[in-house]
């Protein structure tokens, strides 16, 4: 038997890949390998291979005893990685699937009628205050439509396509290796099960034309950065009454210059003046809904932190709020005029004696570093 390859090579992933982006790439590769999109004749074998390495990495324990003793670890003891063909791949995963492709891992196959349109990825950037608030987009999708002229069959009007004589319309054939018998793709054909003598003049037989497509995008309040949403049905078209395939919209938030996101909660800075810091005021704070007012008692450290209770980003589940953190700096002027000077001069003479006592600065410090 051929030596098995590393499961984190047949992903193309690090070793130190995160569940998350395990997932990720495994979706990105099961879409590219898919035997219903994909026609090639070493698709199916692919995705057998990435099937099965993430079903492996994708769970912890079998992950922990595959990164110990590679695979020999994985034989016997009572688990069988892999799998013997394709729909036993579609029933395990069918969560999966039914997430990616919008279908259960039921029966997605089916030769006879068209190929389901393929999925189309479309990334989109908002601002950091749309996706924290939400907003409608409209967007221009560049994406095939079915041909006016042939109505998407590929054939010329008025003629149509021949049953492909290799495959008696089945788009596969199956050919004997050695003792195994493996079905594939019929070659002349590429599938289809039919052949187009008169190709259609305008599509030249593909069944499709580029067009774009404007379509209104709801985002919901609180997407972060690389969010998907799904628009089903949106990708491209099926061809012979097929159902079209999803849009995927890839979010893309743009950073703010004066918000930070963690999570749900958002962080700012804010400076104040050093008189401010001493007898305490009431200041106004920008925060994501527009200007608030935050009362910063008597002797505030520089670095202190307040929290301004569900002013953060709602979750795009529950709507509930995060908060919104923000920290104060006691702020020293580049420049200052004279009679700041002045005033400063005359501090600076006052505290001096006291700022060499020891301890004077003690408090302050033990605050700033808790
Ligand atoms: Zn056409
Ligand atoms: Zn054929």
């Amino acid at each position: 038997m051929a030596e098995k390859r590393d499961y984190y090579e047949a992903l193309g992933v690090e070793r130190s890949v995160s569940a998350d982006e395990l997932k990720k790439v495994y979706r990105k590769l099961a879409l590219k390998y898919h035997p219903d999109r994909n026609k090639s004749g070493d698709a199916e074998a692919r995705f057998k291979e990435i099937s099965e390495a993430y079903q492996v990495l994708s769970d912890p324990q079998k992950r922990e005893i595959y990164d110990r003793y590679g695979h020999a670890g994985l034989q016997g003891g009572g688990f069988q990685a892999g799998f013997q063909n394709v729909d036993e791949i579609f029933s395990q995963f069918s969560d999966l699937f039914s997430d990616f492709f919008g279908f259960g891992g039921a029966s997605p196959r089916g030769r006879s009628g068209g190929r389901r349109g393929a999925d189309i990825e479309y990334p989109l950037k908002i601002d950091f205050l749309e996706a924290v608030h939400g907003c409608d987009k409209e967007i221009m999708v560049p994406k095939k439509a079915l041909c006016d002229v042939c109505g998407g069959s590929g054939a010329r009007p008025g003629t149509t396509p021949i049953t492909c004589s290799t495959c008696g319309g089945r788009g596969e054939v199956i050919q004997a290796q050695m003792f195994l018998r493996i079905r594939t793709a019929c070659p002349s054909c590429h599938g289809e099960g039919f052949i187009i003598e008169h190709h259609c003049d305008r599509c030249h037989g593909r069944g499709f034309i580029p067009s774009r497509e404007k379509l209104t995008v709801s985002i919901p309040a609180g997407v972060d950065d690389d969010m998907q949403l799904r628009l089903s049905g949106k990708g491209e078209p099926g061809l012979r009454g097929a159902p079209p395939g999803d849009l995927y919209v890839t979010i893309r938030v743009e950073p703010h210059a004066d918000f930070r996101r963690k999570g749900l909660d958002i962080i700012s800075q804010i400076a104040i003046g050093y008189p401010q810091a001493c007898f305490g005021a009431t200041i106004q704070v920008p925060t994501v809904d527009g200007d608030r007012e935050l009362h910063i008692p008597s002797g505030t450290p520089s670095g202190k932190v307040f929290v301004l209770r569900d002013s953060g980003v709602p979750s795009v589940r529950t709507g509930r709020r995060g908060d919104h953190h923000v920290q104060v700096v006691v702020a020293v002027p580049k420049s200052m005029s004279p009679e700041e000077t002045e005033l400063v001069r005359k501090l600076a003479e006052v505290q001096n004696e006291r700022v060499n006592e020891r301890g004077f600065w003690r408090d302050l410090v033990t605050r700033l570093t808790h």
